[in-house]
């Protein structure tokens, strides 16, 4: 009986541990969900007196009554690009906490995909123009006009991969190739687009091409580095890529350029749940 009771403690024992261990994983869920909660209502604290700090200097640069000294000028100008860029940085945390607590809007619906090309094309040719740099944009034959996917995340992550492309490239071309490719998941066959962004810039170092993907991490990480930006577009790019069912891969070769491939399964049908109200009359 002795035994019997001693083998019914140790079952008790671990039965507690067993709930010690789940309240502590809930601790540790709930703790980040925090976190990213705080993050996501500081970042809106923060930008309402910014976004009126920032028109108040654009005002003041356009100097409309031509009231300031031209030193004055300058000052508001860089108040103003400062604004923005730190605008743009507590966007990116923003965005990049919402995703991670599970709490980014994902809006599934029709992507026209000739109008996510001529998106990007808009976007970038001013860029081009400006740098002397060639935009090419390709698409490969029998892709479908339509899939069923997040249009504007699709566009966010080729606006990321297209903008570090041309922010790391000096002369030559930058590429957006759209295509479509099978691959292998497990046993299954699976179709996927690829939007293919190569450019024929800095090339990022082997050892490099894990932690850039990490946030605030980049290739360059002295103080003195001369590209400006966050750290974050990639991090965010590749949850989302994730969020879509998909992945970014990475080719790179130092001194002569990079390609970022994003893969994003193919589509057509629009599954039951995520009809739109129109087709259910
Ligand atoms: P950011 O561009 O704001 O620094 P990202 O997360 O978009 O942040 O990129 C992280 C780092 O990856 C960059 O700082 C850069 O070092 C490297 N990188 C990204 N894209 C390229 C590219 N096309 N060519 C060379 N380096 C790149």
């Amino acid at each position: 009986e002795a035994h019997y009771r001693n083998s019914e403690l140790k079952t008790k024992e671990l039965e507690r541990y067993k709930l010690d261990l789940e309240e502590k994983n809930k601790e540790v869920v709930l703790g980040s969900k925090y976190k990213s909660e705080f993050l996501a209502n500081m970042s809106h604290e923060l930008r309402t007196p910014l976004n009126s700090l920032i028109i108040l200097a654009q005002m003041l640069y356009e100097n409309k009554d031509g009231n300031l000294t031209e030193k004055q000028v300058e000052y508001a100008t860089t108040i103003f690009s400062s604004g923005n860029d730190l605008l743009r940085l507590i966007n990116d945390i923003l965005d990049l906490s919402k995703i991670e607590s599970g709490m980014a809007d994902m809006v599934q619906g029709e992507v026209v995909l000739e109008d996510v090309l001529s998106l990007a094309e808009r976007q970038f040719a001013p860029i081009a123009k400006k740098k002397g740099i060639e935009l090419e944009l390709i698409k490969q034959e029998m892709i479908p006009s339509i899939i069923y996917s997040d249009e504007q995340r699709i566009s966010q992550i080729v606006k990321n991969l297209l903008s570090n492309a041309f922010k790391f490239t000096e002369k030559g071309k930058v590429m957006l190739e759209l295509g479509k490719r099978m691959m292998n998941e497990g046993s299954i066959q699976k179709e996927f687009l690829t939007f293919a962004v190569t450019d024929s810039g800095l090339g990022i170092p082997k050892d490099k091409q894990g932690l850039i993907f990490e946030a605030f991490r980049q290739a360059d990480g002295t103080t003195s580095r001369k590209y400006g930006g966050t750290g974050l577009g990639l991090s965010i790019s590749k949850e989302l890529a994730d969020l879509l069912g998909g992945y970014i891969t990475l080719e790179s070769t130092e001194g002569i350029g990079s390609t970022f491939t994003f893969y994003l399964p193919i589509n057509e049908e629009q599954t039951s749940d995520t009809q739109s109200p129109s087709e259910d009359e």
